[in-house]
């Protein structure tokens, strides 16, 4: 009775010293450093959600490290599982809030070599949570919280609050040991709007090439992580800065102080960028984020000529491919892949309102597919905020969709109508002959000028109008409609045209 009183008060004290800190860890994750503690082992709150607990960012998960064996944490949580090889035990805590539903309880470890650059060969348990923290990356990752006490060898705390990622021990070491560090320094950089640390900065652009010797996957992985921060485009910098890119995305550097021609002010490199900083700014889907980004990568390819006059004809299906290519190096899923390459090959169409046509639109949906239009458009909003457009217009996207849905409903041949030459036939008690072809182009014309017209009710009406008319008469409005439908398919050719001739 005493004792649990005396925990309950030793609970509270922790949590008045933590709110000093301003750190708040979830009851549940109080819980099992409690539970752990009065069995006697050491436990700590640890690396990432200690970081973004202390700088009061909501972490995704909650990680435990202890003194106690993964036998014997299993022992006092028996709704636990052993997940794998590492020493980590998932502990199930009831709760039915996903971030705490299972908080991972780790032995103390400390890895031990590395040969593929990314798994240890084995792991070694390690004596106390010192020797722990020493095996984690950056020193804002290596500190660890008991409820009462921070425990933080290396100042993390110091760099956390002058906002610097720094490599815990030798940099050189550290990143040699596992290259996934070299992915790692630019994503957290990049997410928390941290500086690298010169040593660390060095160390990174000295080891780049170790990227090559990681699973794609992990660096694919990375990579998105980078793409969904807030500013993706400053990771994107980074990692050229930091020589990254060409073992990544090394197409996306050839456009690197490529300029463009009169309509542009900025290189193709900044534009792919400025681009992806406004899909980021936007919260964009990672397609529509990735395909900002990569949206041009086929220009310095198709560059022809220089300066003010320079073109880019067909950059758009070049960069298509190539960013296939890129992704499909990657080991980017299909789905991922197709998109992004479907996002690209189609960004270049007509999406000014004041020149934007209904049949522009339909040709877009029929190649691009309507599910696409969205971030089809988002790209091309990223496309032009990106040249350099003081600001958005919202409507844009607003009218085009609008034009998206209308043409839907619109038929543009004659089988989309809601009425066939069968039926003319039958409800006139008319024979086959020029006076129903002559009907029906009669019907479609009215169609055509307002597509809520194309139900039965309007179109039986209007039918036997018309069969009131003469031979002569109806041929005549027949001539009448063939040459609407002529205009309406001319006004799609002059489209074609102009986006070859005088774009
Ligand atoms: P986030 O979960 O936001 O991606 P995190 O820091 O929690 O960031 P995790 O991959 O979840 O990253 O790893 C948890 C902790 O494990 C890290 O904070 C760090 O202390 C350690 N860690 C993870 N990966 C490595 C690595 N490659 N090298 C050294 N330590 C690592
Ligand atoms: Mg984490």
């Amino acid at each position: 009775m005493g004792e649990t009183h005396n925990n309950e008060a030793l609970r509270r004290e922790s949590q008045d010293a933590m709110k000093e800190e301003n750190i708040k860890f979830p009851e549940e994750a109080h819980q099992i450093l409690g539970k752990l503690g009065d069995a006697g082992f050491e436990a700590f709150v640890v690396g990432g959600c200690l970081r973004d607990a202390m700088l009061g960012r909501p972490p995704k998960d909650w990680d435990v490290t202890t003194s106690a064996s993964p036998e014997e944490i299993q022992k006092l949580f028996p709704d636990s599982f052993y997940e794998n090889q590492f020493g980590t035990v998932g502990v199930k805590t009831g709760s039915k809030d996903p971030g705490v539903a299972v908080i991972e309880v780790t032995t103390f470890r400390s890895d031990l070599g590395y040969s593929d650059k990314r798994h240890p060969d084995r792991i070694e348990f390690a004596k106390n949570i010192e020797e722990d923290l020493a095996r984690r990356d950056f020193t804002i990752n290596a500190m660890a919280h008991d409820g009462t006490r921070l425990v933080d060898p290396f100042a993390g705390a110091k760099d956390l609050e002058d906002k610097v990622i720094r490599a815990v021990g030798e940099p050189n070491k550290r990143f040699s040991e596992d290259a996934l560090r070299l992915m790692r320094a630019v994503r957290f950089a990049t997410d928390l709007g941290f500086d690298i640390e010169e040593r660390t900065q060095a160390a990174v652009r000295e080891h780049a090439g170790l990227l090559e010797m990681i699973a794609k996957e992990r660096i694919a992985d990375e990579l998105k992580k980078i793409i969904m921060t807030d500013h993706a485009d400053r990771g994107i910098e980074l990692l050229r800065k930091q020589e990254l890119l060409r073992y990544i995305l090394p197409e996306l550097g050839e456009g690197f102080g490529v300029g463009q021609n009169r309509h542009h002010i900025y290189t193709v490199w900044e534009h792919n960028v400025l681009a992806l900083k406004y899909a980021a700014e936007q919260k964009y889907s990672f397609h529509a984020r990735l395909a900002s980004l990569l949206h041009d990568v086929g220009k310095p390819r198709t560059k022809q000529g220089d300066g003010p006059d320079s073109t880019f004809y067909g950059h758009e299906a070049v960069g298509g491919n190539m960013a296939a290519q890129m992704l499909t190096r990657l080991r980017f899923s299909k789905d991922d892949i197709e998109k992004v390459a479907l996002l690209v090959r189609n960004h270049m169409f007509q999406s000014d309102p004041d020149k934007v046509t209904p049949a522009g639109v339909r040709r877009l949906v029929a190649r691009a597919g309507q599910e696409n239009i969205t971030e089809l458009l988002q790209v091309r909003e990223a496309d032009r905020i990106g040249s350099g457009v003081p600001k958005a217009r919202p409507y844009r996207l607003r009218y085009f969709m609008f034009l998206v849905e209308k043409v839907q409903t619109e038929p543009t041949s004659r089988k989309q109508m809601a009425i066939n030459g069968d039926e003319v036939m039958e409800i006139l008690d008319i024979k086959p002959g020029p006076r129903v072809g002559a009907i029906i182009d009669a019907l479609f014309e009215e169609v055509l000028d307002d597509p809520s017209r194309n139900t039965k009710e309007y179109l039986i009406n209007k039918m036997q109008e018309l069969n009131k008319f003469s031979d002569e008469e109806l041929s005549e409005l027949r001539r009448k409609a063939q040459e609407k439908y002529r205009a309406v398919l001319e006004e799609e050719e002059a489209e074609i045209k102009a986006k070859y001739y005088v774009r």
